[in-house]
């Protein structure tokens, strides 16, 4: 098995072939973590006794004729999502013994499959970064170019798959941090329709904005992760009825936002988008241009309600409930302490901005108003999706840039977010395909095709998707 190349449906076709065994593909990976990830830095833990059980359990189902499609496929997990006994810190020294009490629903769903758990995947602290550099424990390399940045904040689930040292993983996506790291390693990486996975495990950044995804080497392996863990879970009271959402037809229409995508994105990656545009008019879709006139609202928009979300959800670690207690006279002194010795800079940055949008005399002016640009920008998706299928956008607008480089300068690191966070406003699902490559340093590196769809359009996604793949 060459696991620079493998894939799940070729693991599965294998496994159930009996080439080799769900325990020797795991032992593979082990081996491939032992040897590479000191260099990568993907994984902050590594449960290789558990994962040889859970991959000998994987085998007595297959030789009982029990195989689904993830049984034995070894997987890797973002470090924010829980899984029962397991620590889960979401890369933050707040939680850095924290041990879930309980498995998320996407994590019991691949339970029941017999997937195998490699280990727990380095991120940006609490998901906040599109670099995978926010990271407690150190940043995570990208495994086509070790002195750039993998993406983030699932940096490390990306660099897992892309270096070979998991076959697929989970990440979670609040402005595109499944797509942007997938468009920075040269992977698939899908943020599904806001609902269509549960969010219950999910350590909460943006309510309103996250969602679980699958990043994975290829479309076909994306869907099949994505019908893994997708469905209604009464446990998360934003997840929604499985037939919400009707099925469309394909109208083989694919728009294109053409003034929005022309600002900001760097020469090459432009003419990499439009030349695989043309490359989907040659399979037989038409492109038509679309006005989307609040697009360039979207990144303002999210970096008022990202951060009011986020400082609100992270008011639980008081060091009381979970995770740090750094004791003190009284308990506001430790409150203080905790929180101080707990977070990092861009945690408590985005905890401040939050605080501040939404304290009283300002709510009105920056957060009730976001809320409302919010309402227009969803509003313009619809207007287009009356027209077209979905929505062809470049992921990012560069390839992976070097370590250390936008660190000192978060407007920089924000502005990395501009083409993904539209979907998160939306609510609609995303996904970012490989599409070729541009050379800076004299090194090839990956550049993601981003195409959104309308609420529950995943197939569409898949579809029009394999188009770009194929070709
Ligand atoms: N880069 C974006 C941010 O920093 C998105 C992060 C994410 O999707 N979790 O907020």
């Amino acid at each position: 098995m060459n696991l620079d190349t493998l894939t799940i449906a070729e693991a599965r076709r294998a496994l159930d072939a009996k080439e080799y065994s769900a325990l020797d593909l795991t032992n593979a990976y082990l081996d491939a973590i032992a040897k590479k990830d000191p260099d990568i830095h993907a994984y902050l833990e590594v449960w290789a006794d558990s994962a040889r059980a859970e991959a000998t359990a994987a085998d007595a189902m297959i030789a009982a004729g029990k195989s689904q499609p993830l049984t034995g496929i070894p997987l890797a997990i973002k470090d924010n999502i829980l899984i029962d006994g397991r620590i889960a810190s979401s890369a933050s020294k707040m939680l850095e013994n924290y041990r879930a009490s309980y498995d998320a629903t996407v994590i019991k769903k691949l339970k029941a499959q017999g997937a195998v758990f490699l280990g727990r995947t380095n991120m940006d602290e609490f998901a906040m970064g599109s670099s995978t550099e926010n990271s407690a424990f150190g940043p995570t390399k990208n495994p086509l170019d070790t002195s750039r940045v993998p993406g983030g904040s699932s940096g490390g689930s990306a660099a897992a798959v892309a270096a070979g040292l998991a076959l697929a993983a989970l990440g979670s996506d609040t402005g595109g941090s499944i797509r942007q790291p997938a468009s920075h390693c040269g992977l698939t990486g899908l943020k599904p329709t806001y609902g269509a996975v549960s969010r219950f495990g999910l350590m909460p950044m943006g309510s309103s904005l996250d969602q679980i995804g699958p990043l994975t080497r290829t479309i076909d392996d994306a869907r099949t992760l994505f019908e893994a863990i997708r469905g209604h879970d009464d446990n998360d009271s934003t997840s929604s009825p499985d037939d919400l959402y009707p099925v469309r037809p394909l109208r083989r229409i694919v728009g294109v936002p053409r003034a929005f995508v022309s600002s900001g994105v760097e020469p090459d990656v432009l003419a990499l988008y439009d030349a695989t545009l043309e490359r989907l008019k040659a399979a037989g879709y038409e492109l038509r241009d679309v006005e989307m006139h609040n697009l360039p609202f979207s990144l303002p928009v999210y970096y008022i309600v990202c951060p009011a979300e986020v400082s609100t959800n992270l008011a639980r670690y008081d060091g009381v409930r979970y995770g740090l207690h750094v004791p003190a006279g009284t308990v506001n002194e430790s409150y203080e302490k905790t929180r101080a010795a707990g977070f990092g800079p861009e945690t408590r940055r985005r905890i401040i901005l939050g605080t501040f949008v939404l304290s009283s005399g300002y709510a009105d002016a920056y957060y009730r108003k976001a809320r409302a640009v919010r309402d227009i920008i969803r509003a313009d998706f619809e207007t287009a999706f009356s027209q077209v299928d979905c929505i062809a956008m470049p992921t990012a607008p560069g390839p992976a840039f070097k370590i250390g480089e936008k660190t000192s300068d978060p407007l920089a690191m924000y502005a990395e977010d501009i083409f993904s966070v539209t979907a998160n406003l939306a609510g609609v699902p995303a996904i970012s395909i490989p599409s070729g490559t541009v050379v800076r340093d004299g090194k090839n590196l990956p550049v993601g095709f981003q195409l959104i769809a309308p609420h529950g359009g995943e197939d569409i996604l898949f579809t029009i998707g394999s188009g770009v793949e194929k070709l």
